[in-house]
C-alpha cells in the first residue's frame, strides 16, 4: 500500500496550464506527488480536446507525461450520457474533435431535422443558423446536453466568453434547461470515478461554481487555486467556499507532503 494513499483530480486550465503556457511548478509538483505515490487523473471541461491531445499539451506545454486513460474530458462526458441514455443520434454544436468522441460511443452525427438530442459544446465562431437548428430540435423533443455550462474560461488575456454563453442562447431560444454533462454534473463524475483507485480524493480547482461545486457533489475534498478564474478567496461564493484555498499548484507541495493518510 502507498504511504499516500489518495486521489488527486486537477482539473487543467487555469490549474496546470494558463492558455498555452504551464503555471509555474506545475510539472515539478506533479513529479513529487506521483513519486510520493498520489494517483493523480485530469478532468477538463474543454471538450474541443480528446484525451491524447490534452496528453499531448501536458507533454509538450507543462513538461508532464500522462497516460491518456487518466485523462477524462466533458465531451467524453456528454457523449457517455448519449449512450447510456440510449440516445442514438445527435446534432452537435462543437469541434470535429466532439464529433468523433460522439461517433465514438456509436451515435449518429446528424445534420437532419428530428434527432434524438442536441449537444453543445465549445466551438469559436458559432453561426447564428446552428443556433437556431439546435434550439428548433430542442423545441421538438431532443434531449438538450451541455458539455459545461462554464460561461468563461481563463486565458492569458482574461477571462473569455466559453460554452455557457453558447448553451444559454441555446436555452433561452428554446425555454428548455440543458442536462450539464461535465463538471458540476453527474456523468463527469461517473468517469472519473471508474478510474479512482483510492477512497480519498481531492479535486484542485480554479472554478468555484465548477470546480468546488463539483467536489462538494462527489462527497471530495477541495481545493481553489488563485492561478485561474479566481483572484482572491473574498470572491468565492459562499456557498461553493473549499476546504482549502492556495496560491498555485506550486504550493501543493508542502500542503499534500504534511497530510498523508
Ligand atoms: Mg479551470
Amino acid at each position: 500500500m502507498n504511504r499516500n494513499s489518495g486521489t488527486i483530480v486537477f482539473d487543467l486550465d487555469g490549474v496546470v496550464y494558463l492558455g498555452s503556457s504551464a503555471i509555474a511548478g506545475a510539472a515539478s509538483t506533479i513529479s513529487e506527488l506521483t513519486a510520493r505515490g498520489w494517483q493523480l487523473l485530469y478532468a477538463t471541461n474543454n471538450s474541443t480536446k480528446t484525451p491524447e491531445s490534452v496528453a499531448g499539451v501536458l507533454r509538450d506545454r507543462v513538461g508532464v507525461n500522462a497516460d491518456p486513460g487518466s485523462i477524462v474530458t466533458s465531451g467524453m462526458a456528454a457523449a457517455s450520457y448519449l449512450a447510456e441514455n440510449q440516445l442514438e443520434s445527435a446534432y452537435v454544436i462543437g469541434s470535429p474533435q466532439l464529433k468523433n468522441t460522439v461517433r465514438a460511443e456509436g451515435i449518429e452525427v446528424v445534420d437532419s431535422e428530428g434527432p434524438d438530442a442536441v449537444v453543445v459544446g465549445f466551438e469559436k465562431s458559432v453561426a447564428n443558423d446552428k443556433i437556431e437548428r439546435a434550439a428548433r430540435s430542442v423545441g421538438q423533443g431532443a434531449v438538450f446536453v451541455a458539455t459545461n455550462t462554464d460561461f468563461t474560461f481563463p486565458t492569458p488575456r482574461g477571462e473569455v466568453p466559453g460554452t455557457g454563453v453558447i448553451v444559454a442562447a441555446v436555452s433561452e431560444a428554446s425555454g428548455r434547461e440543458c442536462v450539464t454533462c461535465g463538471k458540476p454534473g453527474r456523468p463527469m463524475y461517473e468517469l472519473i470515478n471508474q478510474r479512482v483507485r483510492t477512497d480519498r480524493v481531492i479535486m484542485v480547482g480554479d472554478r468555484p461554481e465548477t470546480d468546488i461545486a463539483f467536489a462538494q457533489a462527489s462527497g471530495w475534498e477541495s481545493v481553489l487555486t488563485l492561478t485561474g478564474v479566481t483572484a482572491s478567496p473574498a470572491d468565492v461564493p459562499g456557498q461553493f467556499a473549499p476546504d482549502r484555498v492556495v496560491a498555485s499548484i506550486a504550493d501543493l507541495h508542502g500542503i499534500m507532503a504534511l497530510d498523508p493518510r
